[in-house]
């Protein structure tokens, strides 16, 4: 009897643990993706609480309304069609056109999907539609409009802006755009206006890699960047040749002046010596291969290739070529990290949300996403950063009077003509903590297409601070 009594505890106690795991495993997959559950299109409580409930309101950082329903009830947006257009893929449209767009990402807040059961049974007796939470986000709309006049109105790209102290995203852009007051045709124009090349392509990161294969080198060799290698002109490994941009030959050369003059065959050779296991860790520190769910946002993975790992193509992705899958907003992640001493900030867009009679009901926390580096580390960076863009192929996103630090790229597309532009980098003053990636499609050299455009954002920054 006394054993029996003692095995009944015992499956009691291992029923208990299971059903707390059950629970708190459920608590935690809701809190992590409970956002992208309410706005599956799947989720048919959310279709029928639409048809009673005025969407809420949504603001900008500097409290501009960017979306909002009129009288009639249509969901309108920015009155200046540039300002709806530079803003159309982060708020993305009620009809659901741009895939996880605040409207949609956000719905459970701007339709109220929390009201209590009182709400809504007074709301179905007096036959009155409720009111959904209105939002603020952290985008700038004068921001965004300022960069689409920046950003060459024939060519697709991305512009993103971040506060990398915070993970406020100020600009979250994309070409080619759309008017979201007028989307007819859009779903079916060719050139696909409504996917946000922000967050959901990816690409090759060209050169601007460099600074995480220095970051690598930086971890792994003594007084890295006195380093010296020596460039030809040409470096053979397996079946290719690798060159440097105008088929420049450097000579001997320190792995420093190898990131100002963007030299391919030093760190093609930095890559072959650390080898593709460090170069591995050091990408994945920064946010490759993460399985990405993030608050606010919905963002594709990053990828570090895993197969075909041969001496040809660890040699490739040293200067960030190879099966590199990128999105822009990583990119400016690993700028804003390196600018803000080695954390990476969650990348956020909501601010606040507060219901009809302004009582919150979310407010913005900025959350460390990954310390991919120490602070020196961090700071032995930003100086060769500072160095590219004060003598090196970066001097076009010189500001006077502002201490910038970047690194350009321009990535090879099988099949284009022209290399995309790149260009990632930070103001290095914490009083001004804002990091860029901008990204300009089949357009050349991201020092001549990529970093001018920066450079304007930075001066736009510092004039409104
Ligand atoms: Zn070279």
């Amino acid at each position: 009897m006394k054993l029996m009594k003692k095995k009944l505890r015992l499956m009691v106690v291992i029923m208990s643990v299971m059903m707390i795991s059950l629970i708190v495993y459920g608590a935690v997959s809701l809190g992590a993706s409970g956002n992208r559950w309410f706005s599956s299109s799947v989720n048919t409580a959310l279709r029928k609480v639409k048809s009673d409930v005025i969407p809420g309101r949504i603001y900008d950082r500097d409290n501009v309304p960017i979306a909002f329903n009129n009288d009639q009830g249509e969901r309108l947006y920015h009155p200046d069609e540039l300002t709806r257009r530079s803003l159309a893929h982060a708020v993305g449209t009620k009809s659901g056109l741009v895939k996880n767009g605040a409207e949609t990402f956000f719905s459970y807040l701007l339709y109220a999907y929390d009201a209590g059961y009182f709400t809504r049974l007074s709301a179905a007796l007096t036959g009155n539609l409720r009111h959904g939470h209105n939002l603020r986000l952290s985008l700038s709309s004068r921001l965004s409009r300022y960069v689409i006049d920046h950003f060459p109105s024939d060519k697709s790209g991305a512009v993103v802006v971040m506060n990398y102290r915070t993970g406020e995203v100020l600009v979250l852009s994309s070409f080619p755009n759309f008017d979201p007051n007028n989307q007819k045709g859009v779903a079916s124009d060719p050139k696909k206006p409504y996917i946000n090349n922000a967050t959901q392509w990816r690409s090759a990161p060209g050169s601007t890699f460099k600074v995480i294969t220095l970051a690598a080198a930086i971890k792994n060799i003594p007084d890295a960047l006195n380093h010296t290698y020596t460039c030809n002109g040409a470096l053979e490994v397996g079946d290719i040749t690798i060159t440097d941009a105008g088929m420049a030959s450097h000579g001997e050369i320190t792995l420093q002046k190898a990131l100002t003059v963007s030299c391919n065959i030093a760190f093609a050779q930095l890559a072959l010596e650390l080898g593709d296991e460090k170069l591995r860790e050091t990408a994945q520190a920064f946010g490759l291969d993460d399985h990405i769910l993030f608050s606010d946002l919905v963002v594709e993975n990053s990828i570090y290739p895993k197969r075909n790992r041969t001496a040809r193509e660890i040699a490739w992705t040293g200067p960030g070529q190879s099966a590199l899958a990128v999105t822009p907003l990583q990119m400016c992640m690993v700028a804003a990290a390196i600018a803000n001493d080695g954390e990476m900030m969650e990348p956020k867009l909501l601010l606040q949300a507060v219901d009809n009679s302004r009582v919150g009901k979310a407010q913005m926390s900025a959350n460390v996403y990954k310390t991919p580096l120490t602070k020196p580390e961090a700071d032995l960076l930003t100086q060769a950063m500072r160095e590219v863009v004060k003598s090196g192929t970066g001097r076009r996103a010189a500001v006077p009077g502002l201490p910038i630090a970047g690194k350009t790229g321009s990535s090879q597309i099988d099949g284009q003509e022209k290399t995309n532009a790149w260009f990632i980098g930070f103001i290095d003053d914490k009083t001004l903590p804002y990091a860029v990636c901008v990204v300009v499609n089949d357009a050349g050299e991201g020092s001549r297409q990529a970093a001018p455009i920066a450079a304007k954002i930075f001066e736009f920054l510092n004039q409104n601070r």
